[in-house]
């Protein structure tokens, strides 16, 4: 059985991943990487609009021209219907205005890797990975070929580029805190009308919002998007579909004279952050370290950029500087963090369904005075899940520890400035106490 050697080993080949062996490779020529992941990039798959900043992440990756002549569809303008009957011609949601993309994800993910391999990253796609464990400091792997050749492989190092499963993080025994519980039901229609007229539309309904958007070859793509408990159970029925649509006032507009539309299909798209982002030896990038809200058109950027720069951190860190990963680390939460508050920002636009359960969940108002005195319950611990909301395991256990007798709301904040977590923003912190409180882990 064939054995391979290499210096860093990133699985998956989405945005983040090609990414950091773009940039690794730039760095740093000299390291042997290795991509690998199990689909294979072929076939269409969603639509994506993506910012105008990207500019900046292509030309750092050297790829800004190949990517112009790519023939995206450039994006000028999101119209949005939130907080407000009437559209609003806007800036990309959550940013100044300029010409953005909408791109056709999976043939960006082919643009990006073959970038990669055509300078000398070794690339596997549709190859399965299954993890053996770590020898003498090395990662073990035993990977399936799509031509279902079997190899060993060795890697020094491990970045984790696999998407929202945070496939090879969990491994190593890291969990998922969970913001919401966000889905995304998709159809793809036949579109005949002029690519100009291909806006992104985000339209806000009593239980979620839409968003719709052109595709090349001549297609449109829209998307419900609501919370997995909200989910009717038959919302994948054309029906059901139908009905939801019918709730629009703009979105289903676009779709009134358009030809059949393929299967629909329900993705995650929650806001989801893993309480850990690196150990010896791996850190998470992209989607896998932490996910936006589809609704911010940041996803694809975000993955880019902290490919870049989880890049810079493993080049450091197998030259010998060990406080590169937790740097890495300190930039994704500080990105997290400020996210979140962007996020609460826009869902509290929107109050025309303000007893409607899916923006209650978001509107997410401070109620808790800083004078308030917590203690912690005495509430049998989690159950034991790969998944917690709101608030990570060691910023629970250190509020805990703190209230074991009363403490003022305000002091926990103060103690938590002085912390090895003191990445958390206040008012996320206010947040997970009030969390703590709804599940009886404190009371006042
Ligand atoms: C409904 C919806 C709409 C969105 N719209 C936008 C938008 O308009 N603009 C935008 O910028 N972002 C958008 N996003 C977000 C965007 O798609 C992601 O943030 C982005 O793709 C993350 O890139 P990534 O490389 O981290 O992960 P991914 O793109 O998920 O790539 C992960 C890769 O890892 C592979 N993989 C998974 N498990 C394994 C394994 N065990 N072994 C090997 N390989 C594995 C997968 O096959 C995949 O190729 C949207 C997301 C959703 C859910």
């Amino acid at each position: 059985m064939n054995t391979v050697e290499t210096d860093v080993l990133i699985l998956g080949a989405g945005p983040a991943g090609s990414a950091t062996a773009l940039m690794l490779q730039q760095r740093n020529p000299a390291i042997k990487i290795t991509v690998v992941d199990h689909a294979d990039h072929q076939g269409i798959a969603l639509g994506e609009t993506l910012p105008p900043q990207i500019k900046a992440l292509m030309e750092a990756i050297g790829l800004w021209e190949q990517f112009q002549a790519e023939g995206h569809l450039p994006a000028y303008r999101t119209q949005s219907v939130w907080g407000n009957d009437a559209p609003i011609e806007n800036e990309f949601l959550f940013q100044t205005s300029a010409k953005g993309w909408r791109i056709e994800k999976r043939r960006f993910n082919r643009f990006l890797t073959e970038a990669a391999a055509s300078r000398g990253v070794g690339l596997m796609l549709g190859a399965t990975t299954h993890f053996l464990g770590k020898e003498a400091g090395a990662f073990q792997f035993q990977i399936e070929s799509k031509a279902q050749e079997t190899l060993w492989l060795q890697a020094r190092f491990v970045v984790d580029a696999t998407g929202r499963a945070a496939w090879f993080a969990s491994k190593m025994g890291t969990n998922k805190v969970r913001f919401d519980n966000l889905v995304g039901t998709w159809r793809v229609y036949e579109d005949s009308t002029p690519a100009s007229d291909g806006h992104t539309l985000v339209e806000a309904v009593e239980n979620g919002w839409w968003y719709s958007t052109r595709l090349p070859d001549q297609k449109m793509a829209l998307a419900y998007m609501t919370d997995s408990d909200l989910l009717e159970k038959s919302s994948l029925e054309t029906e059901t579909w139908d009905g939801q649509l019918d709730q629009t006032k703009y979105t289903r507009s676009r779709v009134a004279d358009h030809g059949s539309a393929e299967n629909a299909m329900v993705v995650p798209a929650a806001t989801q952050c893993l309480d850990t982002l690196c150990g010896e030896g791996w850190i998470a990038v992209g989607d896998a370290a932490c996910t936006f809200d589809p609704l911010s058109s940041q996803g694809v950027f975000k993955a880019i950029k902290s490919g870049i720069f989880g890049a810079y951190a493993v080049s450091d860190y197998l030259s010998g500087n060990q406080g590169a990963l937790t740097r890495h680390e300190w930039m994704l939460r500080d990105a997290f963090e400020t996210y979140l508050e962007t996020r609460a920002k826009f869902y509290q636009q929107e109050q025309r369904w303000p007893a409607a359960e899916f923006w209650q969940r978001r509107f997410e108002w401070i109620t808790l005075s800083p004078d308030t005195p917590l203690i912690a319950t005495k509430a049998a611990p989690q159950k034991i899940s790969k998944t917690r909301y709101v608030i990570s395991e060691p910023e629970e256990a250190f509020i805990l520890s703190l209230c074991q007798t009363y403490k003022p709301a305000h002091t926990i904040l103060e103690e938590f400035k002085h912390s090895p977590l003191r990445y958390k923003k206040p008012r996320n912190l206010i947040l997970g106490l009030q969390y703590l409180l709804g599940e009886n882990r404190l009371s006042t």
